[in-house]
């Protein structure tokens, strides 16, 4: 029973798109804004999640169900090229958060490079580890 099952839902899914980094992303997007849901039980907020909840779903099983498979490869790029610097971003953040006690993140003038510097108030210059350039930063 449970094996006939499965192969009927390998032979309806084949041919079709199945799951990607945008799917996994929407997925992501699908239990963010079902979880922010709980915290508004009604009113217009409520209304506005649940109809952003439904689209998201929609849009996520409509893709994964779908067979135009050089179609959807090319929206996985679109996402990926908006998705991999914002995730980098993120991930800074995340750092910063994390090192708030310890260290300030400075963006070197010359070269771009993000440097993690210990605390040492006031203005101070500060060596890029990468370039060797020097630059004045201010700590509060
Ligand atoms: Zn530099």
């Amino acid at each position: 029973m449970l094996l006939r099952l499965r192969n009927t839902l390998i032979r309806f899914m084949a041919g079709r798109y199945g799951m990607d980094s945008f799917g996994r992303f929407l997925m992501g997007l699908y239990l963010g804004l079902w979880v922010l849901s709980l915290f508004f039980p009604r009113g217009l907020t409520e209304f506005i999640l649940s109809m952003a909840t439904t689209a998201v779903l929609v849009v996520l099983v409509w893709r994964m169900l779908s067979r135009n498979i050089p179609r959807r490869q090319a929206e996985n790029q679109w996402f990926l090229r908006w998705w991999y610097p914002t995730a980098d971003w993120l991930r800074r953040q995340k750092d910063r958060l994390r090192d708030i006690r310890r260290c300030r993140y400075r963006r070197c003038p010359h070269c771009k490079a993000w440097l993690r510097l210990p605390i040492k108030r006031g203005r101070r210059t500060v060596t890029c580890a990468r370039c060797r350039t020097l630059f004045k930063a201010f700590f509060l």
